[in-house]
């Protein structure tokens, strides 16, 4: 059984444990280092990235998950988690002092946060995932779609060369909102052992993405 670690500092922590759970992993919450390292692998779940971001250093687990991230730890970001693993923030959020918020880093990406626009905050959609080919019903088909949750989310603006981008939204399927401009968004990630999604895959049932998560940290995937 793996043993997989939700950072629990903020954010929905008890979804991400359940859908770990519920995926055939077993699920523990990671608040101190000695809790980090003896985790397999470690999900960094949706909240809010300022807060995490300023929770991970008072508790002290900004250098060590640094340093895990840079050994090879799996690591699984969903939103604000994608923004705390992302190289760089387009828009990064200040303090008082006026001191950007900072994130761990480790995919070499740009996220621009809240980037579907804030007055209609959330919305769904069907998406074309790849990665997921386990889960066809046949071997060679095409895995069924997956519905996204997006709750203010971020999308990836820029990639870097070792990121393979897994999920696009189509601008027809967020007519809602003007600010995809006409371009397809990117929403989902891998880059060797780090995954992050825009979306929320913990909240509507979906398995698929942390059981793809789970082959990672197996070395299947
Ligand atoms: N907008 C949030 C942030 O910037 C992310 C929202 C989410 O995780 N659902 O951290």
């Amino acid at each position: 059984l793996v043993k997989v670690g939700v950072l629990a500092l903020q954010g929905d922590v008890r979804e991400h444990a359940a859908a770990l759970e519920a995926s055939g992993a077993q699920a523990v919450t990671v608040r101190r280092p000695a809790e980090l390292a003896g985790v397999d692998g470690l999900v960094i779940p949706g909240g809010e990235s300022t807060t995490i971001d300023k929770l991970t250093r008072i508790f002290e687990l900004d250098v060590p998950l640094k340093e895990r991230i840079a050994e090879g730890m799996p690591v699984y970001g969903s939103c604000a988690g994608m923004i705390m693993l992302a190289d760089e923030i387009a828009d990064p959020s200040k303090d008082l002092g006026g001191n950007p918020q900072q994130t761990l880093g480790g995919l070499d990406i740009t996220v621009r946060r809240n980037a579907f626009g804030r007055q209609r905050e959330s919305f769904e959609t069907d998406l074309r995932f790849r990665g997921l080919e386990f889960s066809a019903a046949a071997p060679g088909a095409e895995a069924a779609p997956v519905h996204a949750v997006f709750i203010r989310a971020p999308w990836v603006e820029r990639v870097g060369p070792s990121v393979e981008v897994l999920a696009k939204v189509e601008p027809a399927e967020a007519s809602h909102t003007q600010t995809l401009h006409g371009a397809a968004r990117i929403v989902a990630v891998r880059s060797r052992h780090l995954l992050a999604t825009s979306f929320h895959p913990e909240v509507t049932g979906e398995r698929r993405i942390h059981e793809l998560f789970i082959r990672m940290i197996r070395g299947d995937a």
